[in-house]
């Protein structure tokens, strides 16, 4: 799990610049801009959201009454939606929806490139779980910064004359 990875990842979906079949034919790498799943043009929103493959995993994510607007905002205003959640709401969502990309993502690509046969173990469980602990763990790393903010006024105050 490397957070750096997945930052850079978001930013390559921010700006619609995954590696997907309809670049990839411009490109030169591939003469079949369709998905290998489904026969429609592979495009950022059809990989990360569309895709049976992606859909069936976020019907395990997303509440039943959410899923109709879920799929049909442009991908910009998902993005800011979903991961950019006002100050002082709840962070967990923003964080599920983070790893759920990422593992779609990860996994499209070992069905793609490595193992056809591949399918996830679990992949709503797998994706809470993670999810979860990185949410543990980003509350505790900001207790820690409170921790060593505090340290560094208590350093920077000069010591008591006595
Ligand atoms: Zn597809």
């Amino acid at each position: 799990m490397a957070p750096q990875r997945i930052r850079f990842f978001l930013w390559l979906v921010g700006h619609d610049r995954i590696m997907k079949n309809s670049n990839r034919m411009r490109h030169n790498l591939t003469s079949d801009p369709s998905c290998k799943h489904c026969n429609v043009e592979e495009t950022t929103l059809h990989l990360l959201w569309d895709c049976k493959t992606a859909k069936k995993i976020w019907q395990q994510i997303v509440l039943n009454r959410d899923l109709n607007s879920f799929f049909t905002p442009p991908l910009w205003h998902w993005l800011s939606l979903n991961l950019n959640p006002p100050v002082n709401s709840n962070h967990k969502w923003s964080t599920t929806c983070t790893i759920t990309l990422w593992r779609i993502w990860r996994w499209r690509n070992i069905k793609c490139f490595e193992n056809p046969s591949f399918e996830p173990w679990k992949p709503f469980e797998f994706i809470m779980t993670q999810s979860n602990t990185i949410t543990k763990a980003m509350k505790s790393s900001s207790k820690i910064d409170v921790l060593l903010k505090s340290e560094k006024l208590i350093r920077w105050m000069t010591p008591p004359d006595d």
